[in-house]
C-alpha cells in the first residue's frame, strides 16, 4: 500500500529513483531515500516539510552546521570572479592561500600541500609519493604499505587494498591489486613486537605506515590512544620507512584539537584530509608533504615529478569554502564546542550501556558511538526518522558525529532518540 508520506513525495523523487544509483544500498530491498529539500544548521529538511535533527553531519563533514552564511557568500564571490580554472600551469589566489595557511596549521614542517578532490584520492596520491619517494631516492622494491585491522582509507583500487579485510565491504575486490599487509596496531608489547619483526623482515618492500591517528572512523569508530602513533612514529624511524597519517576523518577538530596528530605530538611525513576541510559544503582534498618527502621530487629531473593531476584538483570554489571554514575554526570557538559536545555525549550517552545487547558506548571529541552485538539496520533507520532525527548506523555501530555548531537541545534530541530508540529494541 502506498502511505500518505510516498503518495506525498516530489515527483522528482520517483522519477529519479529509477535511475540514480546510490551508494552502499542494495536497491531493491533498501528502503527508498529521505527525499530532502534543504539543510539549515543542524537540520535536514525534508521534501514533506519535516525536520530532522542530523546526527551524522553529512559523514562527519559539516562541522559549521549547514549553510554556513560565512562560507556560502564566500563561495557566492569566487563564484562570480572564477568557478573554475585548472591548476596545470596556472597558480590562482584561492588555493595558494589555501595551502600557505594549511602549511601554517599543521605541526611539523608538513609544508607542501597537493590538492585533490576526495579523501579516497588524497590517500592514492599519499600512497604514490611513498612510492615514488623511495624511487627517487635510488631506493628499489618498496611498494608494499602496512595497515591496520579495522582501518578505512576509501573505496578506489588502490584504497580499497589498505582497509581492513574483515570488514567485508570489499571482499569481491580482494586480490585485484597486490595484497597488502594489515597488520594490529601497536597497542600492547605483543603487538609492537610483531610489528617490530614484521618491519625488520619486510623492510626492503615497505613503502609506508598508513593509519588514521587516534580514531578508525568507517571501520567501526575504533579508538586508540596516542601511545600508538608515537610508537608508530619510533617504528617507522627505526625501520627507516615513512609514516602516513589519513586525517579524512580527525582533521579540523573531531577529535578535540585540530589534528588528531597534535594530541600524540607527532608529525608524520604525509598527512590527508578531506571531508570538513571545505566545512563539508564542496569537494576537495588535500595530500601534505613533509620537506623531506617534497626534497626527493625537488630535481632537475623530470621523471622525479609526481605524475598526478586530476581535472578539478583545488577548484576555486572549494578552496574559498575552505579558506572561509579555516576563517570560522580561527574566530569561532570550535574546539571549545568540541569540549562541550563531548562532555554531553558522555553523559547523555552513558546510560545505553545498561540496555540489553550494548556491547560498548565510546566517546572521544565530537565523537558518539554505541556498539551493538547485533543490529537491524533498517528497522533502526526508521525509528529514529519517527523520533525526528537522522542518525546512520553501520555495521553494528549506532554513532553520532554532529556539526560543532550543534545546540544542546538539538544533540540531547538525538542522544534521547538513540536511548529510546535501543531500550525498545
Ligand atoms: N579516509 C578516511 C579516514 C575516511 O574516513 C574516508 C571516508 O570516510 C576516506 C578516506 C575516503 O574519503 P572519500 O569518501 O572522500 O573518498
Amino acid at each position: 500500500a502506498v502511505t500518505e508520506r510516498e503518495q506525498s513525495a516530489p515527483d522528482w523523487h520517483a522519477d529519479g529513483l529509477a535511475h540514480v544509483w546510490l551508494p552502499y544500498a542494495q536497491m531493491k530491498t533498501a528502503p527508498a531515500p529521505l527525499p530532502v529539500a534543504a539543510t539549515r544548521g543542524s537540520r535536514i529538511v525534508l521534501a514533506d516539510g519535516r525536520e530532522l535533527v542530523d546526527g551524522v553531519a553529512s559523514w562527519w563533514t559539516a562541522c559549521h552546521g549547514y549553510n554556513h552564511p560565512h562560507i556560502t557568500s564566500a563561495v557566492a564571490r569566487q563564484l562570480a570572479t572564477m568557478p573554475h580554472v585548472m591548476l596545470g600551469g596556472l597558480l590562482h589566489e584561492p588555493a595558494a592561500l589555501l595551502a600557505t595557511r594549511l602549511a601554517a596549521l599543521l605541526p611539523g614542517d608538513l609544508d607542501r600541500v597537493f590538492f585533490t578532490d576526495s579523501g579516497s584520492v588524497a590517500v592514492e596520491v599519499a600512497m604514490k609519493m611513498a612510492v615514488q619517494y623511495w624511487i627517487n631516492t635510488g631506493v628499489c622494491g618498496r611498494k608494499r604499505f602496512v595497515a591496520f585491522r579495522g582501518g578505512y582509507h576509501g573505496d578506489t583500487t588502490g584504497t580499497m587494498a589498505v582497509c581492513d579485510p574483515n570488514e567485508g565491504m570489499h571482499r569481491l575486490f580482494h586480490g585485484l591489486l597486490p595484497e597488502q599487509i594489515i597488520a594490529d596496531l601497536p597497542r600492547d608489547e605483543e603487538t609492537v613486537a610483531a610489528l617490530d619483526r614484521l618491519l625488520a623482515e619486510r623492510a626492503d618492500e615497505i613503502a609506508g605506515i598508513l593509519v588514521e591517528p587516534l580514531v578508525q572512523g568507517a571501520g567501526g569508530m575504533l579508538f586508540h590512544d596516542a601511545a600508538v602513533l608515537q610508537r608508530l612514529r619510533a617504528l617507522a624511524d627505526k625501520h627507516g620507512t615513512l609514516l602516513i597519517f589519513d586525517e579524512v576523518f580527525t582533521g579540523f577538530g573531531r577529535t578535540g584539537t585540530m589534528f588528531a596528530c597534535e594530541q600524540a605530538g607527532v608529525v608524520p611525513d604525509i598527512l590527508t584530509l578531506s571531508k570538513a576541510l571545505t566545512g563539508g559544503t564542496m569537494p576537495l582534498a588535500a595530500t601534505v608533504a613533509s620537506k623531506r618527502v617534497f626534497e626527493a621530487f625537488w630535481s632537475d629531473d623530470p621523471m622525479h615529478a609526481l605524475m598526478h593531476g586530476p581535472t578539478f584538483m583545488g577548484n576555486p570554489l572549494a578552496c574559498a569554502a575552505a579558506n572561509a571554514s579555516l576563517d570560522l575554526f580561527a574566530r569561532e570557538p570550535r574546539l571549545a564546542q568540541v569540549a562541550a559536545i563531548e562532555a554531553q555525549l558522555t553523559e547523555q550517552l552513558a546510560p545505553c550501556r545498561d540496555l540489553p545487547g550494548v556491547v560498548d558506548v565510546r566517546v572521544r571529541g565530537a565523537i558518539g558511538a554505541v556498539e551493538l552485538d547485533a543490529i537491524d539496520i533498517p528497522a533502526l533507520k526508521a525509528h529514529f526518522v519517527e523520533a525526528g532525527v537522522y542518525v546512520r548506523p553501520f555495521g553494528r555501530i549506532v554513532y553520532l558525529t554532529p556539526a560543532f555548531t550543534i545546540g544542546e537541545a538539538d544533540l540531547a534530541r538525538l542522544t534521547g532518540a538513540i536511548f529510546r530508540v535501543l531500550s525498545s529494541r
